[in-house]
């Protein structure tokens, strides 16, 4: 037997180096914020075409919403000036006012006119009583007073009046706001061009599963899910490929990618190793940031600038891959493609686990919003456990400090949403 013993495991194996001072997670956030700025173009688009784009400048009313005042129920309307307490009786005109088919002569004071939902108030009606209220013999309504003035009925403008700031610059466009720009009549906007992000996944051990079934190759895992995260935030993904560790094709990847890149994202070789060519190569350039960022999973993150585009050097492992770009390439994107820092919305609930955390570093855990409200993280926090990437739905944020998680502790959860 050899006395040749294996390494003995340190107390923890995750202590930083003695003098290495690790940068904590928001101020690495803060330079990033400080040191970027918007690096894409504008274009006048026709709202149907707009979701998910940013508005470059603010969007501002061309029409009131309602347009006309109209009423928000089926029932009957009249001047409310012709009604008082108690019983009502009144007699009613002909016709009637629908939606799309207004009355177009008045209402005759102590008169009641048949109205349905989202028809405009006919000169002489100011007030509409629910169908429900009333008894009706096709030529008299009766219900009970008092009804106050203006019921049921929706004034032109309440929502939104003609001039106003619908929507301010930097907003990013959802169904929502697409149909806001619709009722107020705006049919284009100035929008930024949508970031363009190219994936570029490094590492000689790569391949896709159509190419081979050798167990020592690795299904690349990260550039579909980085692809399709980009899609899914509605900007574009540029597919840059697969590079061996080889610092010339690396080399001429990032060259080509540059051209049609407004950002590049690249998953591997980012750490300090022999084989890590992506860090040597942004250090090479004499442009990589000192980020040894102080969060648990990630630690290899290289940031660079690429003949002027920024450079995100994610780790490898797709755990971590996904943590870093949420957690800091999405926030830059927000700077980047117009819409400003995005701060992704958590929520204070109740922790379903119990963890011990030790000092130093921010942990992101994979974890699941339960049905009561609270919140449970993954049996494994190992980093390459895929399958609680796709278990979660977010993220628990846990501080920089030690802290003792017990059932109930309050944590901060980000469900992935937060991150769109
Ligand atoms: P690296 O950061 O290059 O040292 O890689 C760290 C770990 O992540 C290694 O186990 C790699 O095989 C793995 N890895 C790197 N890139 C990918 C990828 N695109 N898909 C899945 N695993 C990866
Ligand atoms: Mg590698």
């Amino acid at each position: 037997m050899s006395d040749l013993k294996p390494p003995r495991l340190k107390n923890d194996c995750f202590a930083l180096p003695p003098g290495v001072d690790w940068t904590p997670v928001d101020d690495a956030l803060a330079r990033l914020k400080e040191r970027l700025t918007c690096v894409v173009g504008r274009d006048n688009v026709h709202v149907h075409g707009a979701l998910g784009r940013v508005l470059a400048t603010e969007a501002v009313a061309v029409r009131s919403n309602p347009p006309a005042a109209n009423s928000a129920v089926d029932g009957y309307g009249f001047a409310h000036a012709s009604t008082g307490d108690g019983d009502q009786e009144l007699p009613l005109v002909d016709g009637r006012a629908a939606a799309g088919a207004p009355f177009d002569s008045t209402v005759p004071a102590g008169h009641a006119i048949r109205i349905l939902t989202g028809a405009v108030l006919p000169a002489g009606v100011d007030t509409v009583v629910l169908e429900e209220d009333v008894t009706s013999d096709g030529e008299r309504i009766a219900f009970e007073g008092p009804i106050r003035q203006g019921a049921n009925a929706r004034k032109a403008g309440e929502d939104v009046e003609a001039g106003d700031v619908a929507l301010a610059a930097g907003t990013r466009l959802g169904p929502a706001e697409l149909a806001l720009l619709s009722a107020t009549g705006v049919t284009h906007v100035s929008a930024f061009q949508r970031l363009r992000i190219g994936v570029l996944s490094t590492g000689d051990e790569l391949a896709a599963p159509e190419e081979t079934t050798d167990p020592t190759r690795t299904y690349d895992a990260n550039r579909p899910m980085l692809l399709s995260l980009v899609e899914d935030w509605r900007m574009t993904p540029v597919d840059l490929g697969h590079v061996p560790d080889d610092r010339d094709v690396l080399r001429a990847r990032l060259n080509k990618g540059v051209e049609n890149c407004d950002v590049i994202l690249t998953s591997g070789g980012a750490s300090a190793g022999d084989e890590d060519h992506v860090s040597a190569l942004l250090g090479e350039a004499g442009v990589r940031g000192d980020w040894r960022i102080a969060l648990k999973p990630g630690r290899p993150l290289a940031l660079g600038v690429w003949e002027g585009v920024p450079v995100f050097g994610l780790p490898g492992n797709p755990v971590a891959a996904l943590i870093c770009t949420l957690i800091f390439a999405r926030p830059a994107f927000g700077v980047l493609g117009g819409e400003g820092w995005h701060v992704p919305q958590g929520f204070m609930v109740p922790a379903a686990f119990e963890k011990q955390k030790k000092p130093g570093r921010r942990e992101y855990l994979r974890a699941r919003m339960l049905s009561d409200g609270s919140v449970k993280v993954f049996h494994s926090e190992g980093s390459g456990r895929i399958s609680g990437l796709a278990w979660a739905d977010g993220v628990v944020e846990l501080p920089d400090g030690a802290l003792h998680v017990t059932p109930g502790t309050p944590v901060r959860y980000i469900p992935y949403a937060s991150f769109r």
